[in-house]
């Protein structure tokens, strides 16, 4: 039988955590091929060295997942087109702004049996409307497209502390399969849903959700406060995927990708904690200065969903029916105080 090749495209902290997943699968599974290739956009290190040769020296990404052995079978690759081409199945997992500028560069010049998967977390908004990660991916390569999202804090699951995920598919109960085969261990449960459009909304709006609880914990509100933004929040997330997408199922808010992300990205996730200093500032310091020095080169997605968000909502005159979606948006860009977040009609 033909074996399966992995690429990963992407190589930040979740990336690198998702390499090492795939391969302690790919070293121990007949059906994949060993060699796990990993995507790197190339940068120099403050020693002068290239990341992407530290990599391949070290085994570990000393960047991006300091401490963390990624497997002997990761091999990093700066260069785009020669990590994809040979590759049957694609894991996308890159900040989402980047993507599509990565899909303009590797359009035919991937397998024609390529099926990918997409574990970003965030949309675009075109003129037509919004387009979600996966139909980009999609439509831009001509390939098929699954999702994978839950409540996945990528340094937790880097220790092997037990978590789950979801997969969302469109079509294809088996392609599904196999990519919860190729990412499933004893420490990270990974289930199947026939739902891409709910699973990936829930993993998209939650960084929103996460952005007001953020503002909540740097103005000191409390517990209560907290959950009442959470369960707000996520009425908003179920509203906007259901009115976005009919077909998407209640089921899947119950699944980790839901509820679960949810809460563990209110609690420990870098959009709140990026939040959380915002408010403490008063909204003084922007979020792009923030997000440079509080993370290190890892970016925040919950900023730019938030104005993704508002823009749907205004072009479709639904700003009211969303007024948690709306007042994160208008707080990040300054027109209202963090304080807001609490005053609603
Ligand atoms: P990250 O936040 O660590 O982002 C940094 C990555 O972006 C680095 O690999 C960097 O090289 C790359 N980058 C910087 N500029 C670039 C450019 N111009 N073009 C291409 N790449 C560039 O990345 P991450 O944590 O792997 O997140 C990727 C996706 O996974 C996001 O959508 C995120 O929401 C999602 N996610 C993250 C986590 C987590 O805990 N980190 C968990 C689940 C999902
Ligand atoms: P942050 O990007 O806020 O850290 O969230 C990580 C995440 O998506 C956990 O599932």
């Amino acid at each position: 039988p033909i074996k399966s090749k992995v690429t990963v495209v992407g190589s930040g902290n979740w990336g690198s955590v998702a390499a090492k997943l795939i391969a302690s699968n790919a070293r121990r599974l007949s059906s994949f091929h060993d060699e796990v290739r990993m995507w790197v956009f190339e940068e120099t290190l403050p020693t002068g060295e290239k990341l992407s040769e530290v990599i391949n020296r070290t085994n570990e990404n000393v960047k991006y997942l300091p401490g963390i052995k990624l497997g002997e079978n990761v091999v990093a690759d700066p260069d785009l087109e020669n990590a994809v081409r040979d590759a049957n199945m694609l894991v996308f997992v890159t900040p989402h702004q980047f993507m599509e500028g990565i899909c303009r560069k590797i359009v035919g010049k991937i397998r024609e049996d390529a099926e990918a998967i997409s574990l970003i977390k965030g949309m675009e908004v075109k003129k037509e409307g919004p387009c979600m990660i996966s139909t980009l991916i999609s439509e831009q390569l001509g390939i098929n497209c699954c999702v994978l999202m839950g409540a996945n804090i990528a340094n937790e699951i880097a220790v092997e502390k037990f978590s789950e995920a979801t997969v969302g598919y469109r079509k294809h109960k088996e392609i599904a399969e196999k990519w919860v085969h190729i990412f499933n261990t004893s420490y990270f449960m990974v289930s199947a849903v026939q739902d891409v459009e709910g699973v990936e909304l829930c993993g998209t709006l939650k960084n929103v959700v996460a952005i007001a609880a953020g503002f909540v914990d740097g103005l000191e509100m409390g517990n209560n406060t907290k959950a009442a933004i959470m369960r707000i929040g996520l009425r908003e997330m179920k509203a906007f995927s259901k009115l976005l997408f009919p077909s998407v199922k209640d089921t899947t808010f119950f699944e980790s990708c839901g509820v679960a992300d949810l809460i563990t990205t209110c609690l420990g996730g870098r959009n709140r904690k990026c939040a959380e200093a915002f408010a403490r500032n008063g909204g003084k310091r922007s979020f792009d200065e923030l997000e440079a020095e509080m993370l290190q080169g890892q970016k925040l997605q919950g900023v730019s969903t938030a104005k993704e968000v508002y823009e749907v909502l205004r072009h479709r005159g639904w700003l009211e029916l969303f007024p948690l979606f709306s007042t994160v948006h208008e707080i990040c860009i300054g027109r209202l105080p963090p304080s807001a977040i609490v005053e609603y009609r």
